[in-house]
């Protein structure tokens, strides 16, 4: 096999791999294919395959988050750590308070790739195109357990380990933006059966809020032996 391009680039010259070098080749099915550096040139770099093996890192949970779009390079950072974390999917949305002429899906997939290939994992992270509230509200009956995280939940509203029992398989966490949600998104997914959940006393930046509530969830859910 032979890479080209930016993968010969990142291997030559920023890696500065040699030949007998081994390196693990992802083509996203969740295995890691092994293969030995024979040669470089200016153009390509030649690969001897060598084995194929699982790869160890894939969570059993399938994690959805959705992440209300930030501004400047926020939400990239929340797909960084969403990725890290074991994240399946990513599905970035507008709300009543986002930031408008933020939308940028292949900016953000480009981030999982990267951050994929960085926390070796074998399965990047699928995200979606930019989705409305409304749209999230509607999917959410397809995961065992949806925690709909909302900064005005404390004192009357559930926490996190009310909604999740830890023997799901499909999990939905869904973050608001910087303004938070407004009384009316508020009350929509409560209509549809999604009551806000706290995630503690004080008020977290969205991207923290992400970054937490998935790294709880992946331990209620029996993620962190
Ligand atoms: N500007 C809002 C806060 C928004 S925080 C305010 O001052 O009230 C951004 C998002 O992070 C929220 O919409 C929510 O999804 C999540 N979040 C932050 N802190 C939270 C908390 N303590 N409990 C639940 N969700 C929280």
């Amino acid at each position: 096999m032979k890479l080209t391009g930016d993968e010969r680039r990142h291997l030559a010259e920023v890696l500065r791999s040699r030949v007998g070098d081994r390196v693990i080749i992802c083509p996203n099915d969740g295995k890691d294919y092994i293969y030995e550096i024979t040669a470089f040139d200016k153009t390509a770099v030649t690969l001897d395959f060598v084995e194929c093996v699982p790869n160890p890192t894939e969570p059993d949970l399938f994690l959805c988050a959705y992440i209300a779009l930030l501004k400047g390079d926020k939400t990239e950072l929340e797909v960084q750590k969403l990725t890290e974390l074991g994240a399946r999917r990513i599905v970035p949305f507008t709300s009543d308070r986002t930031v408008k002429g933020s939308e940028k899906s292949e900016r953000l997939r480009r981030a999982a790739h990267e951050a994929s290939k960085q926390c070796g994992r074998a399965i990047i992270p699928e995200v979606s195109e930019v989705k409305t509230f409304s749209d999230v509200i509607s999917e959410l009956g397809g995961y065992d357990s949806a925690v709909f995280a909302y900064e005005g939940a404390y004192g009357s509203g559930k926490r996190i380990g009310d909604v999740i029992n830890g023997t799901e398989k499909r999990v939905a966490l869904v973050i608001g933006p910087e303004g938070g949600f407004s009384e009316e998104e508020v009350n929509a997914a409560e209509k549809a059966g999604y009551e806000g959940v706290t995630l503690g006393k004080r008020i977290l930046r969205a991207e923290t809020a992400a970054i937490a509530g998935a790294a709880v969830i992946m331990q209620l859910c029996g993620e962190w032996k």
